[in-house]
């Protein structure tokens, strides 16, 4: 698995895989990830990537041509655009793009993108919820961290995976470590007990009310389903 973060600004984007869970995974080339400035696509004399907006209106635009001059250096990659217009990027979208060999995100930044470059070259549009960005880099950070989370053995134990939030209809139950006691806040007891059967119970109990409560759509979802 490759991404390839299309932005003016790289440097926002690199230090998230520098540490943790995802550093390791590209230690262990399990994916990879580079960059592309448009900036250096650029056939004006000054390396100008934006341009006022047609029929008037506040702000710039990324203009078309430094932006299909980069995106027509990859031809057999899934292409996907940040906006904060479009679908809502969900888990099951993470699940699916782990699958593909080399994803492209494109950040907009301005007041976003020529709609010709969204048209020609996305295979998938999506945006990270109802507000608006600076820019499409923590967009694109938040979809890749997802997707890169599904790729075969990036996370140590890949069970962990199979009980998260949204994997079913129902949310993770509450969970809890050590010290059962702390500042005189307990556990729940059956958790210690080591009865797996009445452990998977009462989660399944705290999902249904966690879910109720976060999320009653969903819980409907899972009662149409049983
Ligand atoms: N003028 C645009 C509008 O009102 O729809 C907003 C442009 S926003 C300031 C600049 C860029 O940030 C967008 O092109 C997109 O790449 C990114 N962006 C902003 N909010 C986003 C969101 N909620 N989800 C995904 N990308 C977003």
């Amino acid at each position: 698995m490759r991404f390839t973060f299309m932005t003016l600004f790289p440097q926002l984007i690199e230090g998230y895989f520098q540490d943790s869970i995802l550093k390791r995974a590209v230690e262990r080339e399990l994916f990879s990830y580079d960059f592309c400035n448009p900036r250096d696509f650029s056939t004006s004399r000054h390396k100008k990537v934006d341009d006022t907006a047609a029929g008037g209106g506040a702000g710039m635009l990324m203009n078309p041509q430094p932006l299909f001059d980069a995106l027509d250096t990859f031809k057999d990659a899934h292409i996907v655009f940040t906006t904060p217009v479009a679908k809502p990027f969900v888990q099951n979208d993470a699940k699916r793009l782990a699958k593909k060999e080399h994803i492209v995100f494109v950040s907009g930044r301005y007041e976003g993108i020529d709609e010709r470059v969204i048209e020609q070259y996305a295979d998938e549009v999506f945006s990270i919820g109802d507000y608006v960005l600076t820019g499409g880099e923590l967009a694109s950070l938040v979809m890749s961290d997802a997707v890169a989370r599904n790729v075969q053995g990036v996370l140590g134990n890949s069970e962990s995976l199979d009980v998260e939030s949204f994997e079913t209809s129902l949310l993770e139950a509450p969970s809890f470590t050590k010290p059962a006691n702390f500042k005189n806040l307990s556990t729940p007891s059956e958790y210690l007990k080591g009865n797996h059967s009445k452990i998977a119970a009462l989660k399944n109990a705290l999902s249904i009310a966690k879910t109720k409560y976060f999320r009653p759509g969903q819980l409907l979802q899972y009662k149409t389903r049983a």
